[in-house]
């Protein structure tokens, strides 16, 4: 297994409030994207990312993945949920929080999601999306009341509907999934989603996924950065 990540304030943020962190001994990997006034979303994103590794290793080996995974995030929102209430100026902050899990015999993955950060597998050159945003465009998308397209130009797609640390109490989404040699999995914020569409990403995996994941992961931001930059961006890569 090897990874690559990077975060990018992009060109037209002040603050970078995203984070991404790994903990490669134990197959980890974190993006939360934060939101909050003031310094808040960039407390909440750091905070949750690291709450969620350090909740996500404990049992390994005795309690299933999607137990240990969903603990870590709803630990992860309690104590963002907490913080924001200990410190007036952290009110109403919040993250997202995408995870993901290699197991350790290499036969199969697990996500955890909550919001609209986002894990996509590349599998033989072919580009999955294996998390629903949670997100208001998203869930009119898959009720049928709104196309894609009219969901990519909404000027309501920033709302998203769970956050890690917004309320006391989180639903995330975990899911598992089998493992092929040469699986390249992608974590991102929605700084990535905004300037590449799917097939831009795909692109770019395809032309540089068989090279060092660290040159392919500076493209990938690169490339969101020369198409606008106007949120940060960050990337997770991993390949098995
Ligand atoms: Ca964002």
């Amino acid at each position: 297994m090897e990874y690559a990540m990077l975060t990018d304030v992009g060109r037209s943020r002040g603050h970078n409030e995203d984070a991404c962190a790994a903990d490669e001994m134990a197959g980890l990997f974190v993006v939360c994207d934060g939101m909050g006034g003031a310094a808040g979303g960039e407390v909440a994103s750091h905070m949750a990312a690291r709450v969620f590794l350090e909740k996500a290793r404990i049992e390994r080996d005795t309690r299933p993945a999607r137990w240990r995974l969903e603990r870590a995030a709803i630990e992860a929102n309690s104590e963002v949920f907490l913080e924001s209430h200990r410190d007036m100026s952290l009110r109403g902050m919040g993250t997202t929080l995408v995870g993901l899990e290699i197991g350790r015999d290499l036969q199969e993955a697990w996500v955890v999601n909550v919001g609209d950060s986002r894990c996509y597998r590349l599998r033989q050159a072919v580009l999955e999306q294996l998390t629903n945003d949670h997100s208001f465009v998203d869930e009119q998308v898959r009720a049928g009341l709104m196309t894609e397209d009219e969901a990519s130009v909404s000027h309501l797609r920033n709302i998203i509907t769970r956050a890690v640390g917004s309320h006391g109490e989180v639903q995330p989404d975990v899911m598992r999934c089998e493992l092929m040699q040469g699986d390249l999995f992608l974590l991102c914020s929605d700084g990535l989603i905004r300037e590449l569409d799917d097939e831009a990403i795909a692109r770019v995996l395809n032309e540089g996924g068989h090279s060092e994941l660290q040159v392919c992961a500076d493209a990938l931001v690169d490339l969101a950065n020369e198409r606008g930059g106007c949120d940060n961006i960050t990337v997770v890569l991993v390949r098995v």
